[in-house]
């Protein structure tokens, strides 16, 4: 049993994106608490053999295998062991060195290290949403087997997690799960059809990924995140209330049966529900920017357009529908999304090939993991044919 004075040791996968270097900016804050037990990426050797040396780090995964070399050499001359693949991954997030696994990974390609992680009982530091959009009742059954503990990066359900403290056991009545509707939220219908991805790119509040951003425009962003709580919490999808709230200061808000609603506010900042993740109970300092209310002078909120933006309609659809529906949407919206970022469909092809995926395919109720990932490639085979790839 380590004691509250040994640093818990931390590995991140995805270590090179926006999640992954925002976490190494807080343990980097926190010596004392956190070390850096495991480093993986997908491609990018630099940074990573940057970032294993900057953080001694003892060992170092490249998921895409043909780069084994090149980050060997970059390597070369220091104690960092280096592995390849993600058969490495999985191996080496359940060792006994690593207390809390951050998985920081994009897209369904972070369901089998995340899977790894939970049937070890490491304490995840969950920031790939798609784990429990594509899988969430197995994952969660696993966990629940094996003990993990599931605690959340994403800002929505920290604060949604934050709200819940000091009430635990108590009925909830409604999470208000707030969004900030993107760069679109105010844009005619027929404009945001003919939007390039460059346009979609340039979110209004938040610093992330092409993937979680082109999620917001659609909004399908938010639609993962309605999947996304009612796993972590256990809340029935129809208490799950999505608020439009540009500002992004109410980072999301629980209902309790008195109707008093708690909120957690902050500036936009992912530092800070990394940092309560990887530190719960407690909270550390961090030096990112606080709220100035008298300059904020308004908070505004609205209910969100399911018509201009149909994606979040089709995420509430498909977790109603249950069983492997919400899998086919997560892997028919990967598709699309990536086709979309390289001009070759328009904005509103994105949700037709989601619902088209999801009416060409049968649809398992109760799936099993290998279900799951089976379910994963063919509605990937199917949704490319769409796109024409
Ligand atoms: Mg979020």
């Amino acid at each position: 049993m380590k004691n509250n004075n040994t640093p818990k040791r931390i590995a991140v996968l995805g270590s090179t994106g926006s999640i992954g270097t925002q976490t190494l900016d807080v343990v980097s804050q926190h010596p004392d608490r956190f070390a850096i037990d495991l480093l993986t990426a997908n491609n990018q050797v630099e940074l990573l053999a940057k970032q294993a040396v900057e953080f001694n780090v003892p060992d170092v995964v490249i998921c895409n295998e043909s780069k084994y070399q090149q980050l060997k050499d970059a390597l070369a001359g220091t104690d960092v062991r280096v592995h390849a693949g993600m058969d490495a991954v999985c191996d080496l997030v359940g060792r006994s060195s690593v207390d809390i696994v951050v998985t920081a990974m994009v897209g369904f390609s972070g369901v089998r290290s995340t899977v790894a992680a939970v049937k070890a009982g490491k304490t995840i530091a969950l920031a790939n949403k798609e784990t429990l959009v594509a899988a969430g009742s197995v994952v969660t059954a696993l966990a629940q087997q094996s003990g993990s503990e599931i605690r959340p990066v994403d800002s929505e359900h920290s604060a949604i997690f934050q709200c819940l403290q000091g009430n635990i056991g108590q009925k909830v009545a409604k999470i208000h799960l707030t969004a900030s509707g993107g760069p679109f939220r105010t844009w005619e219908k027929a404009d945001i059809a003919a939007a390039k991805a460059a346009a979609a790119l340039k979110h209004p509040n938040w610093s992330m990924g092409a993937k979680v951003t082109i999620d917001s425009a659609t909004m399908m962003n938010k639609g993962l995140e309605v999947i996304e709580a009612k796993w972590l919490f256990g809340t029935d999808v129809d208490d799950i209330n999505v608020l439009v709230h540009p500002q992004s200061i109410v980072h999301s808000m629980v209902e309790y049966e008195d109707g008093s609603v708690i909120a957690q506010l902050g500036h936009p900042d992912m530092r800070e529900p990394i940092q309560y993740a990887l530190s719960f109970p407690d909270r550390l300092c961090l030096n990112n920017r606080k709220p100035d209310f008298p300059q904020l002078a308004r908070l505004e909120f609205f209910a969100p357009d399911m018509d201009r933006f149909p994606c979040l309609a089709l995420a509430f659809d498909s977790i109603r529908r249950g069983g492997t529906v919400p899998t086919i949407m997560n892997a028919a919206n990967e598709v699309a999304v990536k086709a979309y970022l390289e001009d070759r469909i328009s904005f509103y092809d994105i949700p037709q090939i989601i619902s088209d995926t999801i009416s060409g395919m049968d649809i398992i109720q109760d799936p099993g993991l290998e279900d799951i990932y089976a379910t994963n490639d063919e509605a990937y085979a199917y949704a490319k044919t769409l796109v024409k790839w």
